[in-house]
């Protein structure tokens, strides 16, 4: 029987234990050095918008709502939030280049509807966007709270006989010659015929263990959620590009605020015993975002904030993800670099990974999204430079 192990318990790595589990694909074995979801998808927002930037990214987004819509179905505790859609927000700056993807939208059947600032405000009256602001509504789109989805996700994997190890190290990938053999953990080696490096800020030292580098960045990002609010807010999840970040309703009755630090330069991960806890709590930030949001969402003004949560964002060469067979290592799969939008593709991520290690090949042409897509000189290149995270790609969930 074919064992394959998977390195981390976020989402990429749990719904990759669970598409294989579904395609009966041998024993699989997920092994986390903290505890399931100790790393970004614990952080996240939760938003998700079918409305990418390429013609992959459209598909692969269309897989992962209808797939959120089936796991709110069926997976008990975990409820996906798509009643208001998501609701993309653009001044008049920002514009052309997102309503250059219409037609792309239409050729691909992505539901979508444009909005002028006003019906944005009739419709949701919580919502207050400037005169000539535009709004992309994404009907499909939505939220999900990740302390309902990690859980859910990791019960239904653990009963589809998914072994998930906690507090379990990977210290390095073992091969032979040019194929994957297993892992090595602290207390033993872990054999295997295939490994699964889903682990997203940390993926760059244990790829160098099998003498492999990708160009992969991380940027510190945060979010906070308030007290719950007077009267819960009927609205949608916005990203909100022009006040550099985005809310949406959290449970409680609450709001969820998150926003970016553009001139924040990128931060290294260079040993797997980095933990998320070390970075600090950014509560200095909370309030320079509500003003900034204030306006456009009055309910915002005058509430207490009751959570902190920052993570790290990992963003490639070319802003789109690394997804597939690492070059040159037969058996080693990667799935990393989602940039802010690692939540909204795991239940595809996790699908397709595992359509590459069972089938060999995904259900959908991945190509734009392969490791083998980039030289070795870019990739130095851009590992060896510092950027900011203005200097990178914003691409919003
Ligand atoms: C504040 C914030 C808000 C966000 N909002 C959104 C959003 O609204 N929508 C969206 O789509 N995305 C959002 N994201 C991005 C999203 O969180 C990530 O893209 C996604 O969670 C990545 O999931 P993952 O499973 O690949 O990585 P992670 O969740 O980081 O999981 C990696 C796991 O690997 C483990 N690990 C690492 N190294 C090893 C090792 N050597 N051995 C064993 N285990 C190891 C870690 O402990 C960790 O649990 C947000 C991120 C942040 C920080």
């Amino acid at each position: 029987m074919k064992t394959t192990v998977i390195i981390g318990a976020g989402v990429t790595g749990l719904s990759t234990a669970y598409h294989l589990a579904r395609l009966g694909a041998g024993k699989v074995i997920v092994l986390e050095k903290d505890t399931v979801g100790a790393g970004s998808s614990s952080r996240a927002a939760g938003i998700t918008t079918g409305l990418l930037w390429t013609e992959t990214g459209v598909r692969v987004r269309q897989v992962a709502t209808a797939e959120f819509r089936r796991l709110g179905r069926e997976l008990p505790g975990y409820t996906y939030h798509d009643e208001h859609g998501c609701l993309n927000l653009f001044s008049p700056a920002l514009w052309p280049a997102r309503a250059a993807l219409l037609p792309l939208y239409a050729r691909l059947g992505a539901p979508h509807q444009v909005l002028t600032a006003a019906e944005i405000g009739s419709r949701w009256p919580g919502l207050n966007p400037p005169d000539d602001f535009i709004g992309l509504h994404d009907p499909v789109g939505g939220y999900s709270e990740p302390d309902e989805y990690l859980p859910a996700l990791a019960a239904a994997v653990r009963a589809m006989g998914v072994e998930i190890r906690e507090h379990t190290v990977v210290h390095e990938l073992l091969r032979r010659g040019d194929r994957i053999t297993g892992v090595r953990t602290a207390a033993e080696t872990v054999a295997a015929d295939a490994a699964v490096a889903a682990n997203y800020a940390w993926v760059l030292p244990l790829l160098a263990t099998a003498g492999i580098t990708l160009p992969a960045k991380t940027f510190i990002h945060q979010r906070f959620v308030s007290a719950p609010l007077p009267a819960p807010a009927a609205l949608p999840p916005v990203n909100a590009d022009p006040y550099l970040g985005y809310l949406r309703p959290a449970a409680g009755g609450r709001l969820l605020l998150g926003i970016e630090t553009p001139a924040t330069p990128d931060r290294r991960v260079t040993t797997a015993d980095f933990r998320l806890t070390e970075l600090p709590e950014p509560w200095d930030l909370v309030g320079p975002a509500v003003d900034r949001f204030a306006d456009f969402c009055p309910a915002l003004r005058g509430l207490k904030w009751e959570s902190a949560r920052v993570g790290l964002l990992s963003f490639s060469l070319d802003g789109e993800p690394i997804l597939g067979p690492v070059p040159g290592v037969e058996g080693l799969f990667v799935g990393i670099c989602f940039h802010s939008g690692g939540f909204s593709y795991n239940p595809a991520s996790g699908r397709f990974l595992a359509e590459y290690v069972a089938k060999g090949a995904p259900s959908l042409d991945l190509s734009a999204f392969r490791p083998d897509r980039f030289t070795a000189a870019d990739t130095a290149a851009y590992l060896a430079t510092l950027l900011t995270q203005s200097q990178s790609f914003r691409r919003r969930h």
